[in-house]
């Protein structure tokens, strides 16, 4: 049966650039309106310069990088032995706090409501009546990551089993080339050529086509502005306007290179905080990620470069590369039929590994508000209001770990530590150290959990909590945590090594 169209739907949604933006982009859109079931007659094309290349780097994820695989109908085991990935339990953080300080923030939370009260604010009562483990010891991934064992999780009933959740990391180059053989088996078209031209429509202000290099136009009803930082359409054509937030988080800058593989391989990021930044080690199946994220107004790129390359723990696999960024967001990601994913829609930096999230997220925000060839103004501010309010979130949650740090060793972390931030931020803040409690902005967004693994890793404590956390009494408090933490205990210790569970992924994979 053919599905009836509305005589003003899309014919060809047009996507400028072919990073991991543009064939995130690509495969779902292509699934959707190439598909069988999608509306005939639209094409989805997508044009990338082999001479521009991509940013090359974006190797750690998120949870829900999963969801989107699935829904794609990607098999996990193929996925993870084509991007050479494995699979990311958390960060854990080294130095942020103060010299010394290491903590973990993983997927997951720290043990069920108690009587409907966070378990966070029991066992903050136990811990200042003494005699408590460390918060993480009820974190099952941490608890998993600092074993380096992983399994995924599994059974339906809450349990300790299925108490974490899980993410990769994987190599960026393998990762778009993958994305790109589902989009084009979905129905995608791929052109090869650098835009060298746009035409817009004098009365509507719409882009109408792009021009390549070598004469070829291609037209479209809508276009996906993917081309990373240089923002080709939404900023080059629509001028669409950007928000700046160096002031808030003044990391400009990013050396990267890869390094052989070596050690055990690790279920998680390692962000290890420097004297004007921090660097990354993200754990791949052939290599290890590394790189070096810092602001050029506190250091040199020399003495950049030197830091990540004293740290490394294997051979570097050519020179480090030097990448300039600005933190901020563009002002509207949707302006007229252009719509901004990506980079093109702003940056923020790596550290909570947030880009690719943000990304799949604006690709389920855009086929919820699909357009029609008028792209109606209501659909592009409404699709504006959300991508604010998540960018907004997200840039919080990272200016929380440099604010809360206690570190005075540098002229950085000084300014960090008093820096303005947000005033939402500002209140979040206080109302923890008063009270121990969480306030969420995005619900979509980081929860509970992830906020307290960064108050109580940098060591924050609040100075009264919850009344009502007294009702239940002290004694079977005690014997619940205790429970709890032999059965997380118990249960991880029967898991195997992060790297037996990847080999025999991968194995899986390659074979199908
Ligand atoms: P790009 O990869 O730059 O792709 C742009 C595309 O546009 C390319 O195909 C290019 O050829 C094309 N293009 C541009 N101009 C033209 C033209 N004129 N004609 C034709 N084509 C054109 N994110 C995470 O989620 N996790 C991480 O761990 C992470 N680490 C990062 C570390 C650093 C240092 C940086 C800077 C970013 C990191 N990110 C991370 C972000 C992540 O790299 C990006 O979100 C992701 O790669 C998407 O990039 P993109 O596709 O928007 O841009």
């Amino acid at each position: 049966m053919t599905a009836a169209v509305s005589p003003r739907a899309l014919r060809r949604v047009v996507i400028v650039g072919g990073g991991t933006a543009g064939w995130m982009t690509a495969a779902p859109l292509a699934q959707l309106l190439c598909g069988p079931t999608g509306a005939p007659g639209c094409e989805v094309v997508l044009v990338e310069s082999d001479q521009i290349g991509t940013i090359g780097v974006g190797e750690a994820t998120l949870p829900t990088l999963r969801q989107f695989n699935q829904a794609l109908g990607v098999d996990e085991a193929h996925f993870l032995s084509h991007t050479k990935a494995t699979f990311k339990l958390g960060i854990e953080f080294k130095d942020w706090g103060h010299l010394g300080n290491r903590f973990f923030h993983g997927f997951g939370d720290f043990g069920p409501p108690i009587e409907g009260r966070s378990a966070y604010i029991q066992w903050l009562r136990l811990h200042r009546a003494g005699g408590m483990p460390p918060l993480e010891s009820w974190s099952v991934a941490s608890v998993m990551a600092r074993q380096h064992r992983f399994v995924p999780p599994s059974g339906d009933r809450p349990s300790p089993s299925n108490a974490y959740g899980h993410a990769y990391h994987f190599d960026a180059g393998l990762y778009a080339a993958y994305l790109r053989d589902v989009a084009t088996r979905h129905g995608a078209q791929r052109m090869e050529g650098t835009i060298v031209d746009v035409e817009v429509d004098g009365t509507t202000g719409f882009v109408q086509a792009i021009r390549l290099a070598d004469g070829r136009r291609v037209e479209g009803d809508l276009f996906i502005d993917c081309s990373g930082l240089r923002a080709l359409l939404i900023e080059g054509v629509m001028k669409a306007g950007f928000d700046d937030w160096s002031a808030m988080l003044p990391c400009n800058s990013a050396q990267a290179v890869p390094s052989e593989r070596a050690g055990p391989l690790l279920p998680f990021t390692v962000s290890a905080a420097k004297s004007a930044g921090w660097t990354w080690r993200i754990p791949l199946q052939h290599r290890t990620g590394n790189g070096h994220v810092y602001s050029s107004g506190f250091t040199s790129d020399d003495a950049a470069a030197a830091a990540l390359l004293d740290g490394l723990d294997s051979a570097a696999i050519g020179e480090p590369r030097t990448i300039r960024f600005t933190t901020g967001m563009r002002r509207k990601s949707w302006v007229r039929n252009v719509v901004a994913i990506g980079l093109s829609a702003g940056f923020l930096e790596p550290l909570e590994s947030t880009s690719i999230h943000l990304i799949l997220d604006a690709v389920g925000r855009l086929i919820h508000l699909l357009p029609d060839r008028d792209c109606q103004p209501a659909l592009a501010a409404e699709f504006n209001r959300k991508t604010a309010i998540q960018f907004e979130a997200v840039r919080d949650f990272i200016i929380l770990h440099y604010k809360l740090t206690q570190r005075t060793d540098t002229e950085f972390w000084r300014y960090c530590a008093a820096m303005p931030v947000p005033p939402a931020l500002a209140e979040q803040i206080e109302l923890f150290r008063a009270t121990g409690r969480v306030s969420v902005r995005d619900p979509d967004g980081f929860l509970e959990p992830s906020w307290l693994s960064i108050y109580e890793g940098h060591g924050v404590w609040p100075t009264s909590f919850d009344p009502l956390a007294h009702r239940v009494p002290e004694a079977p408090l005690r014997q619940h945590f205790a429970r709890l933490q032999q059965a997380i205990a118990q249960m991880v210790a029967s898991m195997p090594q992060h790297a037996d569970t990847v080999a025999h992924w991968a194995a899986a994979g390659a074979a199908r």
